[in-house]
């Protein structure tokens, strides 16, 4: 048995310890997430839209505690942890709300006397999940599976532990507030030396329906292979370099804006947020200056204190990692306009960071920066702007600025991703669809895609 330790980047202090569950506890849990999922499956729409309503409330009223856990644990700043619990609890809302509608049986013109199409729930669903929103990754994919009738399982990064329990804690309060059966949600304890042979002994299960990970294209890889060995589902949600591209006719002012806040949101580790600055020549210069000048502006420091914009990064190795991908890239000729190291040597608090003169060959470039580091490009037209936007391996999203819409589309629609935002920075709603092409990964989350992602769609015909 391993144990699972989650440890503040802030200070360093461990923040909790706790024993991986057994063999024989895995196999217990996945045995009761069956047995509630059979009995949730026939569950009418009100009481999942209470279920769901009652999540919302359970998050809503433990925000301050539930935001406080992610500050100690992976060091998010506290005003985006309590905004992260707000969106949750908008999400868990949302899927109480629209399921019915989402999954509403579509009836079909046949010979039949009567056809229709209906979504019927899989059965037991595991979630493997990584510690950057370690309570959006959750909802983000509980809501809807439970609203669909699903019952759900969730691996988390061991590092959020402290995350994972209190999850497991409010799904199965709220699952007890309207008499659900409370193991719709359970959280499974694997450490990290066990990780693959457990999480495949998992998928193996006759019990468990399918799989959706969020997390690196290692893992994915991983995870996609045991779900294909065993025939089961599998959704993925990898990383991603998302360029920002700033058209010659943009609003520069705030494209700049706009670019702090995508690049720098949770210390920059976030799949979605843009990685890549791809700036037309004429305005680069001017683009340049004031995102540089916005960043330096930013407030480094202690997670806890409301008005630190950000953090430290969640590991120690990260912000050692980052450094490599910085020094490398400055060997091979980028400038650093702002930052570039950590603010106190051997800390997790990496500077937020530009480096200026980057080519497609830098691993800034080349590789998913996840942290504070932007790389900004210089496109000579627009054909030049897509052509560097779609030198990657990833597709999640992509973001273009321009004061023509058209113009914007135009170049945006060239780019391979799952969303393209317009003079607005790339974002995540319960509302529209979310997910990647190639290496980013397959299958959606989120709205009516997501939700249906987990269900059998399933044909009736009557003669
Ligand atoms: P990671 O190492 O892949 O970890 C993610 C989860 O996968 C953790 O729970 C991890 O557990 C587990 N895992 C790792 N290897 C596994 C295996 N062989 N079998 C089963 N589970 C395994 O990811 P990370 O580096 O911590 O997280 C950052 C990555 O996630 C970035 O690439 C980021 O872009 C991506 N991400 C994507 C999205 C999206 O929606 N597209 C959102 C957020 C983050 P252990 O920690 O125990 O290994």
């Amino acid at each position: 048995m391993g144990t699972l330790v989650s440890i503040s980047p802030t200070t360093g202090a461990e923040v909790g310890r706790w024993t991986s569950h057994t063999e024989d506890d895995l196999s217990t849990a996945v045995q009761q997430a069956s047995e509630a999922a059979d009995q949730w499956r026939f569950s009418s729409w009100d009481i999942r839209a209470a279920l769901l309503h009652a999540v919302s409330h359970e998050l809503s009223s433990r925000r301050v505690t539930l935001a406080n856990l992610m500050v100690d644990e992976m060091g998010k700043p506290i005003s985006e942890a309590l905004s992260e619990i707000d969106k949750c609890a908008v999400a868990a809302e949302f899927f109480g709300e629209h399921a019915e509608g989402f999954l509403a049986d579509r009836p079909v013109e046949t010979s039949a006397s009567r056809s229709w199409v209906a979504h019927e729930p899989l059965g037991v669903i595991l979630a493997v999940m990584p510690w950057n929103f370690p309570f959006w990754q959750v909802v983000r994919f509980a809501a809807p599976a439970l609203a669909a009738g699903n019952a759900a399982l969730l691996k988390h990064a061991p590092s959020v532990t402290g995350c994972a329990l209190a999850a497991q804690e409010l799904f199965r309060a709220a699952a007890a507030s309207v008499g659900a059966p409370e193991a719709l949600f359970t959280t499974l304890l694997i450490d990290e030396s066990d990780v693959a042979e457990a999480t495949t002994r998992i998928i193996d299960h006759p019990s468990v329906a399918a799989i959706t990970l969020t997390g690196s294209e290692r893992a994915g890889m991983s995870v996609a292979a045991a779900a294909a060995h065993a025939l089961k589902k599998s959704v993925l949600e990898l990383g991603g370099s998302d360029p920002f591209i700033v058209l010659g006719d943009a609003d520069v002012p705030a494209a700049a804006r706009a670019a702090v806040k995508s690049r720098f949101l949770n210390g920059g580790q976030s799949c979605l947020a843009a990685k890549r600055f791809i700036v037309a020549e004429s305005v680069a210069d001017e683009f340049t200056e004031i995102f540089a000048r916005l960043t330096s502006e930013l407030i480094v420091g202690d997670p806890h204190d409301p008005a630190t914009q950000i953090g430290p990064v969640a590991r120690i190795s990260q912000a050692e990692a980052l450094q490599q991908q910085v020094d490398t890239s400055i060997a091979a000729g980028a400038v650093a306009v702002v930052g570039g190291r950590p603010l106190v040597p051997g800390s997790a608090f990496f500077q937020p960071t530009i480096l200026t003169d980057v080519t497609p060959e830098m691993a800034v470039f080349k590789e998913e920066t996840f942290g504070p580091i932007a790389a900004v490009v210089r496109a000579s037209d627009d054909e030049h702007a897509v052509r560097l936007a779609d030198t990657t391996v990833y597709g999640l999203g992509a973001s273009v600025w321009s004061t023509n819409v058209d113009r914007a589309l135009a170049v945006g629609r060239r780019i391979n991703s799952g969303a393209l935002f317009v003079n607005a920075v790339v974002a995540s709603d319960p509302r529209v669809p979310f997910g990647g092409t190639r290496r980013s990964g397959y299958g959606r989350e989120l709205s009516v895609e997501g939700i249906r992602e987990f269900t059998n769609v399933r044909t009736f015909w009557v003669d």
